[in-house]
């Protein structure tokens, strides 16, 4: 597609951000649907970052994705944030208004938890891990917490204190008391007991933590699901030893590619259609 003088522009903004898949994700979409509109990817540095949000004011953008380590940063620059984004604390969509101010969302959690919804029942009364406490953890959680009403919900991490610091920030949706705290040692007996088990660390991703897991002793069932937030590679150990005891594997492509949906919807007003997005990731 060639840029003309009425296309529209669609950012993402992030450092670094030369490893994204989200033009590809939207680019697909945009042209798949025939709209007048590019996703292009812009390196911003963290000094540069209010710039950067009165530039897509400015500029008159369709939207734009934050990503890593803008997330929480960019909230003191938007205008108003959803109740998500206020609840997992921070912003990866902001959807331009019509009267010019900015809003902030987050669409991880309904992009982690569009492939759950057809396995949703089975959460309802049962017992849920998530391994690790950073940003993605806290979507997880927030849609785990909102979504499905497992009996217990149990972030195993390594550092216990950012664990119980994203426990307490989730207190007021906690109504049951379901979500607990666990160090990596005492993980087994929860994951072996557990539905659903969640990857939202960094091992088994491409480089230094691709050979590790976060659950090295990989005792899975063959009732239970294992989600894997990392998505390049689309297989990791996480989810191979999952596969190989008869688990459910659930990939971080599709959680990718949902929340990048939830935020072409929220631009466009149009659904993105699935099948030209996958080929453009050659999935
Ligand atoms: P983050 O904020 O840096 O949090 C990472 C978490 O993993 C922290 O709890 C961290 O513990 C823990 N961790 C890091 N290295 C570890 C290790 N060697 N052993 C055990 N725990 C370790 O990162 P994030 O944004 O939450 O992202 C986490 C993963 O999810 C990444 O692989 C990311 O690519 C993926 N992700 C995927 C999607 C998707 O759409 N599929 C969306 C978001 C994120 P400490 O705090 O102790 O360092």
């Amino acid at each position: 597609m060639t840029p003309t003088a009425r296309t529209r522009l669609a950012l993402l903004l992030g450092d670094p951000v030369a490893h994204s898949r989200s033009p590809a994700i939207h680019n697909a979409a945009f042209e798949a649907l025939g709209l007048d509109a590019v996703y292009l990817a812009a390196r911003v540095e963290a000094a540069h970052l209010g710039e950067a949000v009165a530039g897509l004011r400015a500029l008159g953008m369709l939207g734009a994705n934050v990503t890593i380590p803008h997330k929480q940063a960019i909230v003191p620059y938007l205008d108003a944030l959803t109740p998500v984004a206020e609840a997992i604390g921070a912003v990866n969509t902001v959807v331009p208004q019509p009267d010019g101010t900015l809003l902030g969302t987050n669409t991880d959690a309904a992009g982690f938890f569009e492939p759950l919804r057809p396995h949703a029942a089975t959460l309802d009364g049962a017992e849920v891990v998530v391994f690790g406490a950073g940003g993605a953890a806290r979507a997880v959680t927030y849609a785990l917490l909102t979504e499905v009403h497992p009996a217990r919900l149990t972030l195993v991490a390594r550092s216990p204190a950012k664990a119980t610091a994203l426990a307490q920030s989730f207190a007021a949706l906690d109504l049951h008391g379901v979500l607990h705290i666990a160090e990596p040692t005492l993980a087994d007996d929860h994951a072996r007991n557990a539905a659903l088990l969640v990857n939202a660390t960094p091992l088994g991703m491409h480089g230094a933590h691709e050979a590790a897991t976060p659950w090295p002793a990989a005792d899975f069932r063959p009732e239970q699901l294992a989600y894997d937030l990392v998505y390049a590679p689309a297989e990791t150990r996480f989810l191979r030893e999952a596969a190989a005891r008869g688990a459910t594997p659930l990939v971080g492509l599709a959680m990718l590619v949902g929340q990048a949906a939830e935020a072409f919807h929220l631009w466009t007003g149009q659904p993105m259609p699935l099948p030209p997005v996958y080929r453009a990731l050659g999935a």
